[in-house]
């Protein structure tokens, strides 16, 4: 059984590392995207610019053009002053030369507040060029660290995938099926290690008969919390599996036979509410695609709630009193120093 959990726990930490690859791969684009947002937005802001002082030059040539033709109108207009033949005809002429020095006026006026635009537009152009150009050259810079990254992902998730079928001739099909049922519904945990009585996946406590025969890891045993394979780290064969805690005593061996039936029967009694969690968890893990901290905390949450029952559950086929169902966090110690 040492064997076939090693096995597992190798291949748990094989698909960890698959997905933490994928994850790498997979965030590749959009990590390229933002690193090209601040250069996007220095393109459009010099983009639009240019178009402001082309729109202001478009602008300066047509008054221009209309300024030349009210300068055309003046000189006939000065013309037909001379020529004219009575009053009447004058005063008309004299009318439409005031018009034409109020236009001319007007156009002269935008004309210059246009060319005063033009001046403070044209300032602002090297600041921002120079911008544009040091947000291509660290756009270059971060494009080059996102590409090899992914490209390191990408082999590293090909090594690990190969590593996995090779892993995956050595273990027992049965044994496969189990692992890869928990996963699914685990979001890809399958293997909790156990440390002070305590599953290090659900962080609630394992009954103390259970942990009892954890310890003696003869068979596959499943926490009745988050239904994941539990391992006990402080076993020497899973030590280097641990998470970094302070060694614990190994409790005195335990009156064997009633224990075997007792266990028998929590098992059954967690598998009848295992089956009923997974459909709780299919659930939730179609709704929650959060990521794994927040499936964590959710799963955590949803056990809690679950917790009284499958206490009940067991208590009822097992008269043995247990911890209580509700303090699992402040029995770490109990469930460790049962004797
Ligand atoms: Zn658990």
């Amino acid at each position: 059984m040492k064997e076939k959990i090693l096995k597992l726990i190798a291949l748990q930490d094989l698909d960890n590392k698959i997905q933490l690859w994928r994850q790498v791969v997979d965030q590749g684009p959009e990590k390229l995207a933002q690193a090209r947002q601040p250069l996007e937005t220095a393109k459009s802001d010099v983009d639009a610019l240019k178009e402001k002082i082309s729109e202001n030059s478009k602008r300066r040539r047509e008054l221009e053009a209309e300024s030349a033709d009210l300068s055309n109108r003046k000189t006939i207009n000065q013309t037909r002053q001379l020529k004219a033949r009575n009053n009447e005809e004058y005063r008309a002429v004299l009318k439409e030369a005031d018009n034409i020095a109020a236009l001319a006026t007007n156009c002269d006026d935008v004309l210059l507040t246009l060319m005063d635009e033009d001046e403070k537009l044209r300032t602002q152009l090297p600041g921002l060029q120079e911008r544009l150009e040091s947000e291509e050259k660290l756009f270059e810079e971060k494009s080059q660290v996102i590409t090899s990254t992914v490209e390191d992902g990408k082999k590293n998730l090909a090594e690990t995938l190969k590593a996995r079928e090779t892993s995956l001739e050595t273990i027992p099909q049965d044994l496969l099926s189990r692992y890869q049922t928990v996963a699914k519904n685990r979001n890809g945990q399958a293997m909790a290690p156990v440390t002070k009585g305590l599953c290090q996946s659900c962080r609630l406590s394992i009954p103390p008969q259970l942990f009892n025969e954890l310890q003696k890891t003869e068979q596959l045993l499943v926490c009745p919390n988050c239904a994941r394979i539990i391992y006990w780290t402080a076993h020497p064969h899973f030590k280097e599996f641990a998470p970094d805690e302070p060694p614990e005593p190994i409790p005195d061996a335990k009156t064997p036979g009633a224990k075997g039936r007792k266990s028998q029967a929590k098992k059954d009694s967690a598998k009848k509410v295992r089956a009923k969690k997974e459909q709780v968890e299919q659930d939730q893990a179609e709704t929650d695609q959060t990521g794994q901290d927040q499936l964590e905390a959710d799963q955590v949450e949803q056990d809690q709630i679950e917790a009284d029952q499958v206490e009940q559950d067991l208590a009822e086929t097992d008269q043995t009193p247990t911890d209580p169902p509700e303090n699992s966090e402040a029995t770490e110690e109990s469930s460790e120093s049962q004797p």
